[in-house]
């Protein structure tokens, strides 16, 4: 079975999804150069009476963006593995059973390792 997928077309929208979420996670990186001490010690420090739910919001947001760089991260490593595979000659085929991974599938998730059956079973 050949594999019909324009994979230059792939690298194309891989690579400006890099820059994309490379340029996400440096926005991240600046808007919390500080730590989380010094965050919650201003708050702390007004002695308000909603002391309590402003410490808990700024946790939560703290929480939230540390999520969301740690997905961004995430994504770029497998952005980068995806741009490999295109080099290698293996992009679009399931890691898991060597089965074209299906060009819809890669459409939504250009990086996808797996044929949506085997993702399911790695969950
Ligand atoms: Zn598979």
């Amino acid at each position: 079975m050949s594999n019909t997928i324009d994979t230059e077309e792939f690298r194309t929208l891989l690579t400006d999804e890099r820059e994309r979420l490379s340029k996400a996670d440096k926005f991240l990186d600046d808007e919390n150069p500080g730590t989380i001490e010094e965050e919650l010690g201003e708050v702390g420090s007004g002695g308000t009476d909603n002391h309590l739910a402003d410490t808990a919001t700024a946790t939560h947001d703290r929480e939230l963006d540390a999520g969301i760089q740690e997905g961004v991260a995430q994504t770029l490593a497998e952005i980068d593995a995806a741009l490999a595979r295109i080099d290698a000659g293996t992009y679009g085929m399931c890691e898991m059973c060597d089965k074209p991974i299906g060009e819809e599938r890669l459409r939504a998730i250009p990086w996808a390792r797996f044929c949506i059956e085997d993702q399911r079973r790695v969950g």
